[in-house]
């Protein structure tokens, strides 16, 4: 063959990226490279584990395609995993640079920007909110609903409908998923979503430049005007005035308005009596913070879009003491997902804790005990014992006993060589304890788990978790 590995690569990834989004291509192409190509069978190596799944059910068929164009002689595709390969690795291409963002723009049209007829183009909606990606929960069924019902009849059910609830709770995720949603119903429709910010700094400008009748005419225009967190009118009298004949513009003319805010219309005290209770003449729905096991939910959700495994001890536990706001939440989860990626660490409970104690102050933490009496890095073999048995969740007697139970010879060689290398105890003391087992065996055991370190990179995350969730260092 006469192409080298790394121009062959960039051939197929040239070939991919008529049919993949730039992004897409970026995020899961970056640091991977061909390791070789050898009877007829291409092995891709990936930076992550998490990758190969992606790869396997995304992209595996297409770049096998790609890669038979370029090259006859292949005829299958492998993927191999390496922790090594970053972004040094003179094999890895840079995706960024090899693909400007300009080149590709064709490729990735901008969804769901309006344009008006003066050429003036409204906020643009995030596509990732949609109403499907909501996690329904008690608090927040009522809400949805509605936002369903707008969604489906514009203009004649609930108008306007009002959000109201405290910061993170997912106003923002249902106003743009509303929008979203009737724009995929209908796409010829004008939909603007703005923040009140943006509208009254629009009405600031307008007075300034003397051209509020451009800024009346551009919202007359609307089919469905967003108004997000409206409580940050109270106060400006002169965007209340130009707001309340904009609402009334539209509402006359049978348009749908959605209104957010962090309280109900009657406790904005500061808003003209005259707008609330227009607000008030429509449905109002509330937002409050989900339930344990929704909040479990979003964040298993979450994972499955990442395309992480994350185990549901840490899940729960995060789930169990975020209980101020969705944000709160994810935010946790997106640092936890962080430091898996860069550090290639299993993220356990312990890790996490300390994640929440530096990020949410107030947090008081349950189900995980801070204060451990034992100085950190001595701890005793019974501790140890429980530490792996707990982290691959198999009972403690098992791991104990003279067993031959396949699920625990791997768990059980780890507690020894952590035992020999980390707590320094005799072969014979650790035989003892692990189901009276002679000094031989144990000795075995441990040169096998430190050969096996050598090229298993999950074993040795899987020990360095063990040592964390220990306090072992
Ligand atoms: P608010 O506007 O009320 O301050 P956001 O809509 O910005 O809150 O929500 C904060 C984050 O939490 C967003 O990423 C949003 O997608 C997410 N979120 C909130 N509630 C839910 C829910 N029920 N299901 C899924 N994601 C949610
Ligand atoms: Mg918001």
């Amino acid at each position: 063959m006469t192409m080298n590995l790394k121009d062959l690569w960039t051939g197929i990834i040239n070939e991919l990226s008529n049919e993949t989004e730039r992004i897409k291509l970026i995020t899961w192409f970056k640091n991977t490279v061909i390791l070789s190509v050898e009877n007829g069978i291409i092995t891709v190596g990936l930076p992550l584990p998490f990758f190969l799944n992606w790869h396997s059910v995304h992209f595996a068929k297409m770049t096998l395609e790609a890669a038979k164009k370029l090259d006859p002689t292949i005829r299958q595709i492998a993927y191999e995993v390496d922790l090594t390969l970053g972004d040094s690795d003179p094999r890895a291409i840079d995706l960024a640079k090899h693909f400007p963002e300009k080149n590709l723009a064709r490729k990735v049209p901008k969804k769901n920007e309006v344009k008006f007829v003066g050429g003036v183009v409204s906020k643009i909606l995030n596509p990732q909110y949609t109403l499907e990606n909501f996690v329904i929960a008690p608090e927040n069924r009522l809400a949805h609903a509605a936002c369903l019902n707008v969604a489906k009849y514009p203009g004649q059910n609930y108008n306007p409908l009002f959000i109201y609830g405290g910061v993170g709770l997912g106003k923002t995720h249902l106003l743009q998923a509303t929008g979203n949603e009737i724009l995929r119903n209908d796409p010829g429709r004008v939909i603007v979503y703005i923040t009140t910010e943006t509208f009254v700094n629009e009405v600031v400008d307008s007075i300034q430049k003397r051209n509020m009748d451009r800024l009346r005419n551009k919202y007359r225009k609307v089919d469905t005007l967003i108004v997000d967190d409206i409580q940050f009118i109270a106060n400006k009298d002169r965007t209340q005035e130009e707001f309340f004949h904009t609402f009334n513009t539209l509402y006359d003319g049978g348009k749908q308005i959605i209104i957010s805010s962090d309280r109900p219309p009657h406790e904005l005290t500061l808003l003209n009596e005259r707008l609330v209770s227009r607000f008030e003449s429509g449905m109002i729905v509330d937002v409050k913070m989900p339930d344990y096991e929704t909040r479990l939910a979003i964040l298993q959700e979450r994972c499955r879009e990442a395309q992480v495994f994350i185990s549901p001890a840490v899940l729960e536990f995060i789930a169990f003491n975020i209980t101020r706001s969705v944000r709160a939440l994810q935010g946790v989860l997106k640092q936890v997902i962080a430091r898996y990626e860069w550090e290639h660490i299993a993220p356990t409970v312990k890790m996490v804790s300390e994640i929440i104690k530096h990020s949410q102050k107030e947090v008081k933490m349950v189900g995980f005990v801070e204060d451990d009496p034992t100085p950190r890095g001595v701890i005793t073999l019974e501790q140890l014992i429980d530490c792996v048995s707990e982290y691959y969740t198999i009972p403690k007697t098992e791991v104990v006993s003279d067993s031959r139970v396949r699920e625990c010879t791997v768990p059980r060689q780890i507690i020894m060589y952590l035992a020999k290398t980390k707590l320094n105890m005799s072969l014979a003391r650790i035989g003892e304890n692990l189901g009276k087992r002679n000094h031989t065996t144990v000795m075995h055991a441990i040169s096998r788990v430190a050969e096996k370190l050598k090229e298993d990179h999950q074993l040795m995350r899987d020990i360095n978790a063990i040592k964390r969730e220990a306090g072992m260092h």
